[in-house]
């Protein structure tokens, strides 16, 4: 749609058509599987490997340690079976935060039946985690730490850098899904020191169903995928080639325009949050004022339904999300939220809205425009509204 204005980065972001340029050959004439000798096998091999090189150079990574899978989802999961499978003879405990995404937390769940005890770290109103906390939560039984670099909720930016370095101290493999932050923000595996981090292509403008895992050179994971040898062994199955082709082409364009990109978006985010704040009243910004990826706005709206102010957004034509909006299907207040100590109203009056490259001043002057009218709308019609 021509006049729609996308507001949900943080879900998807669309294919840059310079993504799909660079993945259509591998869909046409180069149908090869990678995995062959003759010239168009050799020719999609190639191209996994050019692939390879580009996605470690956006986060400083060799290209060995780049592993393709199917996206974030995946790359979560395999190393929270992974790590503990492969250290297994060194305990049986794990750190984690309560605002993980569910690709974390649900692996967790499993864990926790097999005899694994899981430290399920808190955050502050802000969404951040402590890092004495943390280091007062390891014992000599931990085999992994895994926090996130920036919550897909919320925005807020987790002190990865000093948690590798607490983890490097203590021999702890240190994971960290950085779907939300990876070609947003600089993502350098080197200044992390993490051992592993997912990395899903759709949230970077490339395609659906691809991501990789950086395992660093030396970080014992054991395999989630058996199968064929693909992959060093490390993960089976025939490559998605067009899709690989996509993430490498995404990666190598977030990181030409990430200074660029991450500059005006910070400047439409702040001017989206500011505008809200003097237009609306009884209004409360989500995730850390500072410490926050430059796409991400999260507000709670006193007294009104996040869904009934998506609908009524989206007939406007401006596409956005709610806190509250679950995969699952139930109403359950979301997670992230309520960690950070909102009632159950205001996690369920909570919208988000994440911004892109193709984002302008123009959309966020439209939804200052339409967004007060329809949050009055609403509270007009709340028994739970009374100011
Ligand atoms: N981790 C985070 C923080 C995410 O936001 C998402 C997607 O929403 C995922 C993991 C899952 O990624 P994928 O959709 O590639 O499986």
């Amino acid at each position: 749609m021509d006049n729609l204005i996308y507001l949900d980065h943080a879900a998807t972001t669309p294919l840059d058509s310079a993504v799909l340029d660079a993945m259509l050959p591998f869909l046409k004439e180069n149908y090869g599987s990678a995995s062959t000798l003759y010239s168009i096998g050799r020719a999609a091999s190639e191209a996994v490997e050019e692939a390879r090189i580009r996605v470690a150079r956006l986060i400083d990574a060799a290209p060995e340690e780049i592993y393709f899978t199917s996206g974030g989802t995946e790359s979560d999961v395999w190393v929270m079976f992974g790590v503990p499978s492969a250290k297994e003879k060194k305990g049986k405990h794990i750190i984690t935060s309560k605002i993980e995404h569910k690709a974390v937390l649900e692996p967790c769940k499993i864990l926790e039946k097999r005899g694994y005890t899981i430290t399920y770290l808190d955050v502050d109103p802000n969404g951040l985690i402590d890092i004495d906390q943390l280091a007062a939560a390891i014992t000599d039984q931990t085999v992994l730490i895994s926090i996130m670099h920036a919550n897909n909720e919320i925005g807020t930016i987790e002190p990865v850098e000093q948690i590798g370095k607490i983890a490097q101290e203590k021999g702890i493999h240190f994971h960290t899904d950085s779907v939300q932050t990876a070609g947003h923000i600089p993502v350098d595996v080197q200044a992390i020191g993490c051992n592993s981090l997912a990395i899903s292509a759709h949230k970077l403008y490339g395609p659906k169903g691809v991501g990789i895992a950086y395992i660093r050179k030396g970080s014992r994971v054991d395999r989630l995928m058996p199968g064929g040898g693909q992959e060093a062994n490390k993960r089976a199955g025939t490559h998605n080639v067009a899709g690989i082709v996509g993430l490498g082409k995404a990666a190598e364009l977030a990181l030409e325009r990430m200074p660029k990109e991450a500059e005006e978006t910070t400047r439409l985010r702040d001017a989206l949050i500011s505008g809200i704040e003097s237009r609306i009243k009884d209004v409360k910004l989500n995730g850390h004022r500072v410490k926050r990826i430059p796409n991400n706005v999260n507000f709670s709206f006193e007294g009104v339904e996040g869904e009934s102010l998506i609908l009524l957004m989206d007939m406007n034509g401006i596409c956005v999300s709610s806190g509250s909006a679950c995969t699952s299907g139930s109403l359950d207040p979301s997670h992230v939220l309520m960690s950070l100590g909102l009632r159950h109203e205001q996690a369920h009056g909570s919208l988000r809205m994440t911004l892109g490259k193709d984002n302008n001043m123009a959309h966020i002057e439209k939804v200052l425009e339409v967004l007060p009218g329809i949050v009055n709308r609403l509270r007009e019609m709340s028994p739970l509204y009374s100011k």
